[in-house]
């Protein structure tokens, strides 16, 4: 019986809330370009406590949009880590400039910040941190490093929405020019498809609001307007708009976000107990400036089990457990090998790759599924038997 259960690695807490606001949007006025769009971007750039917020039809957009907004361009290089999706890296290549990978820390599966400063050359122009798991890197000792060099930095908080740094909400951009958040599914809150860019900066903002509409604008014009139905589109942009049927979905989200990101925490704890001190796997510690929300629950296989990945994880699957890798190192991909990225490095990114797994982690799991998962988890190295 049980083995017919599935437990995924993470999934969406959607209740009769969310639902009946979003069924009063679809038959309001505005479907799109509506009030909802402003409602959900106040209350979080409030949330964050960040001047602005502007909403994007997905996370990859909006690290698209903030890129953009810092100017970077062709020849340009990014500074960011092998350890996330794919869209932190993309977003650069849209853009024309290259990706420079920094190598990661092992305890925490962040950018390792001692190994920055010799990836810095006269062509960097951005670094772009991910907040691995959650778990949000020292922004300090980070922004220490960009500011001698006068480099701005772009967190990727997509795993990091309801987290803290220093007592401190991430997406604050106290440390960057621009925070960014995913609301995927997987994420901590979700509009289905949808992202976020938050900022303090006027010109930023602007630019961004541009951006994810054709670069086109209804103020400040460069040419004598023509009547009141005039616009003028100033620079090539996209539509990247979010819909109001999106946005609806993020207000009422928002404001459950706390309790999600509280759940994921006793979750965690109870993780952390079952796993402190075994010859199996070792997991992520939180230390006092980072207040985890926990996006992900990472174990990684001490020796000599993280020879037996592919077994263990093909076993925890069989045993019901929606298991994930978290991340093949990005340069690995066949379309960066061929744009000249060399296995090998980034060496504590691809042990790091070799050993992890993601194990379930999301609000809606029961005390019994976390128990389930935790006694499968020990049954299946206990089975396996070291080779
Ligand atoms: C999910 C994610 C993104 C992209 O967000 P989408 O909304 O899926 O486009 C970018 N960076 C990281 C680290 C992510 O986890």
């Amino acid at each position: 019986m049980q083995g017919k259960r599935l437990i995924p690695y993470a999934r969406q807490s959607i209740d009769d809330r969310d639902v009946e606001e979003l069924v009063k949007v679809i038959r309001s006025d505005f479907i799109t370009q509506g009030p909802k769009i402003n409602e959900f971007e106040e209350s979080l750039a409030t949330y964050c406590g960040a001047e602005y917020a502007v909403t994007f039809n997905s996370g990859t957009s909006a690290l698209h949009a903030a890129y953009h907004a810092l100017g970077i361009g062709d020849g340009d290089e990014v500074i960011t880590t092998p350890n996330t999706f794919v869209a932190t890296s993309n977003a650069a290549l849209y853009l024309g400039a290259k990706p420079v990978f920094t190598d990661l820390e092992m305890n925490t599966g962040n950018m390792d910040l001692s190994k920055v400063e010799m990836n810095i050359t006269s062509k960097t122009k951005l670094i772009v941190p991910v907040h691995y798991g959650g778990y949000p890197l020292d922004l300090v000792t980070l922004h220490k490093i960009a500011q001698k060099y006068e480099v701005p930095l772009i967190e990727d908080a997509a795993h990091a929405l309801g987290a803290k740094y220093r007592g401190e909400r991430i997406g604050n951009c106290r440390f960057s020019a621009m925070t960014v958040f995913s609301f995927h599914p997987v994420k901590h809150i979700t509009t289905g498809e949808g992202g976020a860019v938050l900022t303090n900066d006027p010109e930023y903002y602007e630019n961004l609001l541009m951006f994810r509409t054709h670069g086109i604008t209804k103020k400040n014009f460069v040419n004598h307007p023509h009547g009141d139905w005039y616009y003028e589109m100033q620079f090539l942009g996209y539509n990247y708009r979010m819909t109001d049927i999106q946005a609806v979905l993020g207000v009422t989200q928002l404001k459950k976000l706390d309790g999600f990101v509280k759940r994921r925490r006793e979750i965690a704890a109870l993780y952390d107990e079952a796993f402190r001190d075994n010859s199996y796997i070792q997991t992520v510690k939180e230390k006092k400036d980072s207040f985890s929300s926990y996006h992900l629950y990472p174990i990684l296989l001490k020796n000599p089990y993280h020879t037996q990945k592919k077994e263990i994880f093909d076993n925890l699957r069989k045993e019901g457990l929606g298991v994930q890798i978290h991340y093949i190192p990005v340069y690995l991909q066949p379309y960066y090998q061929r744009l000249g990225y060399k296995n090998g490095s980034c060496p504590v990114a691809e042990d790091f790759y070799q050993r992890e797994i993601s194990i379930p982690l999301y609000p809606a799991m029961t005390n019994d599924d976390v128990d389930y998962v935790i006694k499968t988890i020990f049954e299946v190295f206990e089975s396996i038997g070291v080779v």
